[in-house]
């Protein structure tokens, strides 16, 4: 299977590319982004065997219907490290909270959150293929709090990669901090930044498209990459787990071979949703992909409207920041999917230049073929937290914002599948606050042992103990001391 780009070729870089191309330079032609020349296809005859299979199994059967180029026991290596989670036979477990309502709770990797699902196997895969082309490559990560700590978890100790990872001073919750400023593997620097995530992020956007950086690092021989959601060898392991929660009805016997169902998904940069289109294409049958926001609900203007706005609009602060973004990247994959490369570079530089753009009534008629939305404010979410915990279920916030879908979207009477994105470990103190009703100021510390002794669930020693190790990285700098941080690293690191 080769790879072609969203907003079509420039007629310098390759017209198409192999898998291995794709994830280690993501970056297409005019600012573009990699998706599979076509998908492959699943039938109710896969599905039905899938139901006697495991979740690795089912993942490198996929693997192998993409045909991409990355060897056999690659793929089996990197497969491998869902034997990691918590329960190595079911990566992620399906939930019953409701007789049409199941959580397919996707965040029991080493960091709690499910950009794990996704990270874990393709940081071996990246790693593999450096080593094979004997090339050391740098990815540097920006991240507000879910995807450092998972970016940095998968690259520890892996040779011939290096990362650095920014993170804004004070803009993520204790644990993420600790998640990432207690690493001790000496490939990976962690540096706080004076500001909020878009100064970070504008700091590595500047870096990155800096001819004196590039050539710095081009001295040393070290190539750059990223590992953001925008990149397909994330997306590729994002298929898995939506045809997996079918399989796992399947298996339950709580939906019927063929038989449709919903799925709600909480959207940011929406490789989540992105990936659950890709299943829905290769056959499984989603009737319709809900997809749930917080009040940065600019995805929800654009599925119910056709309209993708961001003027006079500034990001908001939520409960669920994981989500509170307003470029979400991957829309851009399912804009090319329906309306190819002419039209998707056109809307795509529209909203560059005229920070709007608008679909067509028969373009937008066949967004909402696959996707409804809608969004609710943080209120409506401790809500939901605070319902279902006195049922003796404990969601998070951003998995909380789905159930406005549920109650709100969900037309027929057919199961429902709810993407579960972190472990409410990782946001305590908003979870202490929707129990007690409160607007106290806890810390991370103190909420997590107040909603463990409240509701009788157990903190996992991965996060327990984090309050007990050193912290190693405890640099927090201005926006123009980052560049001298990574050369400084780079050179002890090469001793
Ligand atoms: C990253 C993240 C999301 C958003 O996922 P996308 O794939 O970017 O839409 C939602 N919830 C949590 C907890 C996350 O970490």
């Amino acid at each position: 299977m080769m790879f072609i780009e969203t907003r079509g070729n420039d007629g310098v870089k390759p017209n198409k590319v192999p898998f291995s191309f794709a994830i280690l330079n993501p970056s297409a032609s005019f600012g573009g982004l990699y998706v599979p020349e076509n998908l492959p296809k699943i039938d109710t005859a896969f599905l039905e065997s899938a139901s006697k299979k495991s979740y690795k199994e089912i993942t490198l059967d996929i693997l192998k219907l993409f045909n991409i180029d990355i060897e056999e026991e690659v793929m089996k290596k990197a497969v491998a490290l869902y034997d990691a989670f918590d329960d190595a036979k079911e990566p992620t477990p399906l939930s019953q909270i409701e007789d049409d309502l199941f959580v397919n709770e996707l965040y029991h990797g080493p960091t709690r959150a499910f950009k794990d699902m996704a990270l874990q196997p393709f940081g071996y895969i990246l790693s593999h293929l450096a080593q094979k082309l004997d090339e050391q490559y740098l990815i540097l990560a920006a991240t507000s709090g879910d995807t450092g700590p998972a970016t940095l978890d998968t690259f520890a100790n892996k040779p011939n990669i290096k990362v650095v990872c920014l993170y804004p001073d004070g803009g993520t919750s204790d644990v993420q901090r600790l998640q990432m400023t207690t690493q001790k593997s000496p490939n990976l620097k962690i540096i706080g930044i004076h500001g909020n995530f878009d100064d970070a992020q504008n700091a590595l956007k500047t870096l990155l498209a800096s001819p004196s950086f590039k050539e710095a690092l081009s001295n040393k021989h070290i190539k750059l990459s990223a590992a953001n959601s925008v990149n397909f060898g994330r997306i590729i392991f994002q298929i898995i787990y939506h045809i997996y929660a079918y399989v796992a009805m399947l298996k339950q016997g709580k939906v019927e071979l063929g038989k449709p169902f919903y799925t709600i998904i909480p959207s940011g940069n929406f490789g989540n949703a992105l990936g659950a289109y890709y299943a829905k294409k290769m056959g499984l049958p989603i009737e319709k992909i809900l997809i749930a926001s917080n009040i940065n609900n600019i995805l929800t203007d654009l599925i119910t409207t056709g309209v993708y706005d961001l003027r006079n609009r500034s990001l908001l602060q939520t409960t669920s920041p994981a989500m509170d973004i307003l470029i979400s990247s991957n829309v851009e994959r399912v804009l090319f999917d329906k309306f190819g490369s002419t039209r998707t570079k056109e809307l795509m530089e529209a909203l560059k230049e005229q920070k709007i753009y608008t679909l067509t009534s028969s373009e937008l008629a066949s967004l909402q073929e696959d996707f409804e939305a809608v969004y609710c404010d943080d209120a409506f979410g401790k809500e939901q937290i605070r319902h279902y915990a006195q049922k003796g279920y404990v969601m998070d916030p951003h998995t909380a914002t789905c159930l406005k879908a549920y109650q709100t979207l969900k037309a027929k009477p057919l199961p429902c599948v709810l993407c579960s994105t972190a472990e409410w470990t990782k946001f305590a103190p908003t979870m202490l606050n929707a129990i007690k009703q409160d607007s106290i100021k806890y810390s991370d510390k103190e909420a997590l042992e107040g909603i463990s002794k409240a509701l009788h669930v157990s903190i996992p020693t991965c996060i327990s103990d984090l309050f007990n190790e050193t912290v190693i990285h405890d640099k927090v700098v201005d926006k123009d001391k980052i560049e001298a941080e990574i050369f400084d690293f780079l050179n002890k690191a090469a001793q």
